[in-house]
């Protein structure tokens, strides 16, 4: 399963534009399809899976990241391998094209979790990753939308209410993918350049484990999207993994609940998808719309907005 963000997803005018959005879950569903039918892992087929959506700039992570107060590009990445619970995370980082791969090769070292700012951006550099220069994230799309919160929000997210966070012209775009292999092994992985205009240093749910990912082979794997507060406040996705292993729920009884929990709970704005151990899919949001695509058990490409 593969996710683009939550929101309503307003300045989509035209059926073009939704096209846009649509081939891309497409064909990136499509490139994990081949990964696992290849006999690949889950954890790769979810790294791979978040590195295209990164590449491609209509969602809001990586190429297409979203600017912050200073108009400058911060990104927020994790990678949970569901086997083993092994986990990898960078946050507040810049100037890298594809931060789940960076995300994976924490992972990959096993000696932390999570690397922030300027230290991940160190680690980035001494593992060979390329350095992309500015240009390369600011899109004449995000510089329009930033210029735009600006007017609406002020001067970082302090002027930013609950309504206009979830305005008509407001869209998360974060990108997710989980994804179950052939040995049931289960994995997820989420990457975001967070929202737009956010104040400086402000990390989301997107790599913080249990909150906008997680994966366990004995429950599911989740990845999320919407307002990061409202995530990090009621760690959904661990509260969905819970759900499923202390209720013995299946996922889409757990998507049920778990959504229900969110707003009753904090009034949560966003979504997410899961699959669950048996290979079920599931998603639920709030916000009026949420881009995602799945392929279950191996079967129809479906994508849905
Ligand atoms: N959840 C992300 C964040 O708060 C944003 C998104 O999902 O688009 O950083």
């Amino acid at each position: 399963m593969v996710h683009g963000g939550a929101g309503d997803f307003g300045s989509l005018k035209t059926d073009r534009d939704t096209l846009r959005y649509l081939e891309g879950m497409r064909s990136t569903l499509e490139h994990g399809r081949q990964i696992l039918q290849s006999g690949g892992s889950a954890l790769e087929t979810v790294e791979q899976c978040a590195s295209l959506l990164e590449d491609d700039p209509v969602f809001n992570a990586g190429a297409g990241s979203v600017l912050n107060e200073d108009g400058k590009v911060e990104m927020d990445a994790a990678i949970m391998c569901g086997e083993t619970l092994h986990a990898g995370a960078v946050a507040g980082i810049g100037n890298i094209a594809n931060p789940i791969q960076l995300a994976r090769v924490v992972l990959a070292e096993g000696e932390h979790v999570m690397l922030i700012g300027a230290g991940a951006q160190r680690f980035a550099a001494s593992r060979n990753f390329e350095y992309m220069p500015d240009r390369y994230f600011l899109t004449p799309m995000r510089l329009a939308e930033w210029e735009q919160a600006r007017l609406i929000q002020g001067n970082g997210l302090e002027g930013a209410d609950a309504a206009s966070l979830s305005g008509s012209e407001n869209k998360y775009g974060t990108v997710g993918a989980v994804a179950r292999d052939r040995l049931g092994n289960l994995a997820a992985a989420t990457s975001t350049g967070g929202i737009a205009n956010k104040r400086y240093g402000r990390v989301g749910d997107s790599p913080i484990l249990g909150a906008g990912v997680y994966a366990d082979n004995e429950t599911c794997a989740v990845s999320c999207t919407g307002v990061g507060e409202d995530f990090m406040r009621t760690v959904l996705a661990k509260t969905l993994s819970d759900m499923i292993e202390f209720k013995s729920l299946d996922g889409p009884a757990a998507a049920r609940e778990g959504i229900d929990y969110l707003m009753r709970k904090v009034k949560g704005r966003g979504g997410f998808i899961l699959i669950d151990k048996q290979g079920r899919c599931a998603s639920a949001f709030t916000t009026r719309k949420m881009i995602r695509g799945w392929i279950e058990q191996g079967g129809e490409t479906l994508c849905q907005f």
